[in-house]
């Protein structure tokens, strides 16, 4: 996708603080952290929503997790503990339409529901 903002970063048009990479998936630190650490993980393939990941995405999907696992333990965050999320759409506030999780930890994050 010609300006997608995640795309450019998996090109490199685009400078990122890089977490994790391998053949399918990037991770690099948000340029606005909400927490100690905050990397985002995002397929490079461009799938804007959550609502469109297919049955052919998957295998990308557990990638992901397993990449948030290392970037856990790497950032030293595993046993304290984290979040890994997804915002989808206008409601789940999602402002960049390329599917990507938030793994943010290393304090103690606010409730999800008040
Ligand atoms: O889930 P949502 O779409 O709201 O999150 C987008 C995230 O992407 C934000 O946390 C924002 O700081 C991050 N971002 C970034 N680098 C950019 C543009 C946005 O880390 N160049």
């Amino acid at each position: 996708m010609e300006d997608c903002i995640f795309c450019k970063i998996v090109k490199g048009d685009i400078p990122s603080k890089k977490a994790f990479e391998n053949e399918h998936v990037l991770a690099f630190h948000d340029i606005n952290p909400g927490a100690p650490v905050h990397v985002l993980l995002i397929p490079k393939k461009h799938i804007p929503t959550m609502n469109d990941v297919t049955a052919e995405d998957l295998q990308v999907i557990g990638e992901i997790h397993a990449a948030a696992q290392q970037v856990a333990q790497e950032t030293g965050i595993a046993q304290s503990g984290y979040r890994l999320s997804n915002n989808c759409n206008k409601d789940g506030g999602q402002e960049v339409f390329h599917l990507h999780y938030h793994l943010m930890g290393g304090s103690k994050l606010g409730p999800l529901f008040a």
